[in-house]
């Protein structure tokens, strides 16, 4: 192994911290309590930002990236220990329709409702994220292919049946469309194949009618051709072993 070289000597310079301070405060948060000039003030700093940079601004849920990250980490997961994980893709049903009848602040109501109503029908361990305007996924760890359609019901009715308050009395209803697929366990997938998968059956849900779920119906038989040749890449990788 080569020697490790030894580390240069500590270079002070002063921190420009304001923007970081002013990124926090647009986003409702206070400065970390303590002083400025230690190492656990700023480590509560770090924090802080790293927390803002995965999170929505809208719905304080999941971010995209976050939820990329979220997503390779549990394929490693499933690879690791064969426990089945589900995906969710959600998709709320003619938004477009909430946005031009009651205006944007009334479709920004109506997403932070759904966002609350897809934290509260799931478990603690769940990853819900807003993935683009309507559109959000769930990753639920650990999920037992028997109870995939129980949970994405459940979901799914969460939403029917909560009334969205628009302001000055009114309310709306919402509904929104699911597709969910399983990791497969004796393959190695992709964040992309996975997601994949899970949209084409969002997809289905909305061509069937909307306001619908549908699974993907077994994780084996549907393995795309590009999840085949990773898994017989395994094998060889296995075979010279
Ligand atoms: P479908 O049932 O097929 O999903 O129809 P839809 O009307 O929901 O789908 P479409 O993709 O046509 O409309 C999505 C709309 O969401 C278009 C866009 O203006 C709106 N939108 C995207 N992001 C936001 C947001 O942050 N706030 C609000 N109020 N509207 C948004
Ligand atoms: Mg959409
Ligand atoms: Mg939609």
């Amino acid at each position: 192994m080569a020697p490790v070289p030894p580390l240069p000597p500590p270079v002070t310079v002063p921190l420009q911290l304001e923007s970081a301070l002013q990124l926090l405060g647009h986003s409702g948060q206070a400065p970390p309590p303590g002083d400025p000039s230690s190492p656990e003030w700023m480590q509560a700093l770090i924090d802080a930002l790293v927390d803002l940079s995965s999170r929505d601004a809208l719905t304080g849920l999941a971010n995209r990236r976050a939820f990329e990250l979220a997503l390779a980490r549990e394929i490693d997961r499933v690879a690791r220990s064969g426990e089945p994980a589900l995906l969710l893709a959600l998709d709320i049903d003619h938004f477009k329709s909430v946005n031009d009848n009651w205006g944007h602040n009334a479709g920004d109501q109506v997403i932070k409702a759904v966002a609350h109503a897809l934290i509260d029908s799931v478990r603690p361990m769940d990853l819900v994220a807003r993935v683009g305007g309507e559109e959000f996924a769930i990753i639920l760890p650990n999920c037992a292919s028997a109870f995939g359609e129980t949970v994405a019901e459940r979901v799914r009715r969460r939403v029917e049946r909560m009334p969205v308050q628009i302001g000055l009395g009114q309310e709306l209803s919402v509904t929104v469309s699911v597709g969910g697929a399983f990791a497969p366990q004796w393959v190695r997938s992709t964040p992309a194949l996975w997601v994949e998968r899970a949209d084409q059956q969002l997809y289905r849900s909305k061509s069937q009618g909307r306001n619908l779920v549908q699974l993907e119906p077994t994780a084996v038989s549907v393995v795309s051709s590009e999840e085949r040749r990773l898994l017989f890449e395994t094998f060889q990788i296995q075979d010279h072993e």
